[in-house]
């Protein structure tokens, strides 16, 4: 009798320690969504085309001369802006 009662108790303590270990591993994979830039954030980049060779470069990255835009310093001295 005294046996049935640690094999129930055994039972009850593992039920419980199953039963936590999946609850834990419910926690430990967080229902997040995958990493990605806001659509509203997201900025439009301006695409500008060298007067010289006619590369497609942001226009942050282009050099402005008298005539539009450049993809470097070279191209803007032999577009003689
Ligand atoms: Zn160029």
């Amino acid at each position: 009798m005294k046996y049935l009662l640690v094999l129930i108790l055994a039972l009850v303590v593992f039920w419980l320690w199953r039963s936590s270990r999946q609850a834990g591993k419910n926690a430990a994979q967080p229902q997040r969504p995958a990493r990605q830039a806001p659509a509203g954030k997201k900025e439009i980049t301006e695409m500008v085309a060298c007067g010289v060779c006619h590369v497609h470069l942001p226009k942050s990255e282009a050099l402005i001369g008298r005539d539009g835009f450049y993809c470097s310093e070279a191209h803007r001295r032999e577009a003689g802006a």
